[in-house]
C-alpha cells in the first residue's frame, strides 16, 4: 500500500510540476504535452518517468543537453512523501483521499508563491470548490462551520493585510478564506497560529544567518500551507490536548 502511495504521489507530483510551471504563464495544463523548456522537443514516455528519468538522463535533456532543473524531481519526491505521510495518519479512508487533494494544492500554491510571490485566483477557486464538495461529502466540517471559518480566516488576514500595508497580500486573504472551508471552525485559528509561529521562526532564522535582508520580501503563502497541513493532519489532536490543559 505504501508503494502504491509512493508511485501515485510521484505521478501526481509530475502533474503538479506542469501546473506550477504553466498556470502562472496562462498556459493550458493539458496541451501541448510535456516538452523540454529549452529545445521544445516533445518528451517521450521514457523521459516522463518521475524522478527516475531525471537520474537516468544524467540530469540533462536527452535532445539538447540542457541541464534539467532539480526542482522537478524535488516536487515529485515531496509529493510522494506527503502522500505517504497522509496515508500513515488516516489509513485507507476517504480522509486520505481528501488530504492528498489538499496537499496537492499546497504544493502548487507554495511553489508558485515562492517563484512569483503570487497566490493565483484560478488556483484558489478550484481549491475552494474541491473543499466544499469533498468536505461536504465526508460530512465535516458542517456547512455552518465552513462558512464561519472561511469568514474568520479571510477576515483576520484582511485586517492584517490592511495593518501591514502590503506586507500581506490579497492572495493570502483569499487563500485563508478558502482554507476555512477545508479546515472548519475552530481549526482555522490553529492553522493561522501555526503559520505565524513557523513563519516568524523562519524569518528570524533567515535574518540571523543573513540569508535574507530586513527589507527582502519573504512570501508568506508557504508558511500558511505548512500550518494548514499540520492542522489538517493533527488539528483535532492538538485542540483536544490544548482544551484538556485548560480544564
Ligand atoms: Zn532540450
Amino acid at each position: 500500500m505504501i508503494l502504491f502511495c509512493i508511485l501515485f504521489g510521484l505521478l501526481i507530483g509530475s502533474f503538479l510540476n506542469v501546473c506550477i510551471y504553466r498556470i502562472p504563464l496562462n498556459q493550458s495544463i493539458v496541451y501541448p504535452p510535456s516538452h523540454c523548456p529549452n529545445c521544445q522537443t516533445p518528451l517521450r514516455p521514457i523521459d516522463l518517468i518521475p524522478v527516475l528519468s531525471y537520474f537516468l538522463s544524467g540530469r540533462h535533456c536527452r535532445y539538447c543537453g540542457e541541464v534539467i532543473a532539480s526542482r522537478y524531481a524535488i516536487v515529485e519526491s515531496l509529493t510522494a512523501f506527503l502522500f505517504v505521510w497522509c496515508f500513515s495518519v488516516f489509513g485507507w479512508t476517504g480522509e486520505t483521499v481528501s488530504a492528498c487533494v489538499f496537499v496537492s494544492f499546497m504544493v502548487v500554491i507554495t511553489f508558485i508563491d515562492y517563484d512569483h510571490q503570487l497566490i493565483l485566483d484560478k488556483v484558489l477557486i478550484w481549491f475552494a470548490l474541491a473543499g466544499v464538495s469533498i468536505r461536504y461529502y465526508l460530512g465535516s466540517p458542517s456547512l455552518l462551520d465552513m462558512g464561519l471559518a472561511a469568514l474568520v480566516g479571510g477576515g483576520l488576514l484582511l485586517i492584517i493585510a490592511v495593518l501591514s500595508r502590503g506586507g500581506m497580500g490579497g492572495g493570502d486573504v483569499k487563500f485563508c478564506f478558502a482554507l476555512g472551508i477545508w479546515l472548519g471552525w475552530p481549526d482555522i485559528l490553529l492553522a493561522l497560529f501555526l503559520s505565524f509561529v513557523i513563519g516568524g521562526l523562519a524569518g528570524v532564522i533567515l535574518l540571523v544567518f543573513r540569508l535574507r535582508g530586513r527589507k527582502d520580501m519573504i512570501p508568506f503563502g508557504p508558511f500558511i500551507c505548512l500550518g494548514a497541513f499540520l492542522t489538517l493532519l493533527y488539528g483535532r489532536d492538538i485542540l483536544t490536548w490544548y482544551f484538556g490543559l485548560m480544564r
